[in-house]
C-alpha cells in the first residue's frame, strides 16, 4: 500500500517538468548569466525570461522581481532591507504573532538593535486584530509584515484589508509573506508592497524562491558583490534554478481551481471523520485554506502519534517542519488563545491537492488504529 503524504506545507515533490527545465537549463545554457559572450548572453536571456514570466502572473514590471534561494531569504532581505533604509525616520516595526521563525527572528534581531518591535493579535477564527494595528500606526513606522496564510493553521488573513489600513494610516511599506498562499489561494486577492515565496512549496526545487518589491519601495541590500538582480543580491545567478521557479508557479497556478476543488473535498471529509473522534478538537476555523487541516488530540502527545503514523507510512507535522525538532509547543497556536496543552498536541495535516478521498479514508482508519494503541498522556 502506498504511504499517505499529508505534508505538503513542509514541501512538495517536485514537479517533472521542473526537473526537466533544470536539467535542460544547466546544461543548455551553462554560462555565468554576467559573461559578456554570446553564451552568456543567452543565459542571460534565459533568467530575463524567466522573470518576465513571473512578473506576468503577478502584474509586475520584470523589475519588480529579485530572485532568491526562499521565502527565508526573502523576509531577511525585505525586512533589513526597508527598516535599515528608514532608520532615521521609522525605527518602528510591526507585524503579527503567527509569523514563520524567518520574519519573527529577524524581528527580534532588529529589536536588539535599537528598533522598536510590535506584535499583533489574532483570534481562535484567525482573525487578525484590525483595531490593534491601525491604533500602533504612526509617521515612524516603515514596515508592517504580514502573512497571507499561516503555515500551521491554514488563517488566511486579509492582505487587502491591512494593506488599506497601513496606507492610510502611515508611509509604511506592507510587505506579505505568501510562501503557504502561493499555490493555494488566488493571487490577485493579495495586496501587497513586497511579497516572498519559497519554490519547493509549490512543485519546484529547494533553493528556488523570489520576492517581489514595487519600484516604490526602496530596500538596502544585505549581500553585495557583484551587483546582480539589480544590486538586490549579488553573487552569480542560478538561472536553472530560477527558470525552474518560473516553471513551478506557471503549473502550480494552472492547476490550483482543481487542486483546490479536490482539497476542499477532502478537508470536509476528513473534518467529518475526526468529529467522530472525541478526543480531536478541530484548530482551523473558518478563515483557513482547504489545502492546510490542523487539529489537537486531548489524551495523547503529537509528537508520540506523528511518530506512531509515520511508522504506518503516514506523514504529517506537528507544529511547523522547521522547528519541530525543538521540544515544546506550537506558538501559532497558543497566541491564537488556547492553552499550552492543545497547543502541544496539534497535528497539521497540509495537502497539494492530489490527494484522494481514499487517502482520507485510510488516514482515519490508520489514525484510530495509533489512538487505539499507544499509551494516553498523563
Ligand atoms: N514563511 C512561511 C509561512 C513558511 O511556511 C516557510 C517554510 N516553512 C517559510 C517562510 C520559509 O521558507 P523557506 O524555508 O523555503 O525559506
Amino acid at each position: 500500500m502506498p504511504d499517505i503524504y499529508f505534508d505538503c506545507a513542509s514541501t512538495t515533490l517536485p514537479e517533472q517538468a521542473v526537473l526537466d527545465t533544470f536539467a535542460r537549463v544547466s546544461v543548455e545554457d551553462f554560462a555565468n548569466a554576467s559573461s559578456t559572450h554570446a553564451l552568456g548572453n543567452k543565459a542571460y536571456r534565459m533568467l530575463e525570461k524567466a522573470r518576465e514570466q513571473i512578473a506576468s502572473y503577478f502584474h509586475l514590471d520584470p523589475s519588480e522581481v529579485i530572485f532568491t534561494s526562499g521565502a527565508t531569504e526573502g523576509n531577511n532581505l525585505a525586512i533589513k532591507g526597508v527598516s535599515y533604509h528608514c532608520r532615521s525616520w521609522g525605527r518602528t516595526i510591526v507585524t503579527t504573532k503567527a509569523e514563520h521563525p524567518s520574519v519573527l527572528n529577524v524581528y527580534h534581531e532588529l529589536e536588539r538593535e535599537g528598533f522598536r518591535t510590535i506584535f499583533l493579535d489574532y483570534d481562535k477564527e484567525g482573525k487578525l486584530d484590525l483595531r490593534q494595528l491601525e491604533n500602533v500606526l504612526d509617521e515612524h513606522v516603515s514596515l508592517v509584515s504580514v502573512m497571507a496564510v499561516n503555515n500551521e493553521t491554514g488563517y488566511v488573513f486579509d492582505t487587502r484589508k491591512v494593506y488599506d489600513i497601513v496606507h492610510e494610516k502611515s508611509r509604511a511599506k506592507l510587505l506579505v509573506d505568501a510562501t503557504q498562499a502561493i499555490g493555494k489561494e488566488d493571487i490577485d486577492t493579495l495586496a501587497y508592497d513586497l511579497l516572498t515565496f519559497s519554490g519547493h512549496k509549490i512543485g519546484g526545487l529547494k533553493g528556488s524562491g523570489a520576492l517581489l518589491k514595487r519600484k516604490s519601495v526602496q530596500l538596502d541590500a544585505q549581500i553585495l558583490g557583484g551587483g546582480q538582480e539589480n544590486g538586490y543580491r549579488s553573487g552569480t545567478s542560478p538561472v536553472p534554478l530560477d527558470c525552474s521557479l518560473a516553471t513551478a508557479l506557471r503549473l502550480s497556478l494552472r492547476s490550483l481551481p482543481e487542486r483546490r476543488e479536490n482539497a476542499s473535498r477532502l478537508n470536509a471529509f476528513l473534518r467529518e471523520g475526526l468529529g467522530t473522534i472525541d478526543e480531536v478538537e478541530i484548530l482551523s476555523g473558518k478563515n483557513t485554506t482547504p489545502f492546510i487541516l490542523s487539529f489537537a488530540l486531548n489524551r495523547h502527545k503529537g509528537s508520540v502519534v506523528q511518530e506512531a503514523l509515520s511508522a504506518k507510512g503516514i506523514y504529517v507535522s506537528t507544529k511547523s517542519a522547521c522547528s519541530s525538532r525543538e521540544e515544546g509547543y506550537s506558538y501559532v497556536i497558543r497566541n491564537a488563545g488556547y492553552p499550552e496543552r492543545t497547543a502541544r498536541n496539534a497535528i497539521r495535516l497540509s495537502f497539494c491537492g492530489r490527494e484522494s478521498i481514499e487517502d482520507g479514508k485510510r488516514f482515519l482508519e490508520r489514525l484510530k488504529d495509533v489512538l487505539s494503541t499507544i499509551s494516553t498522556e498523563e
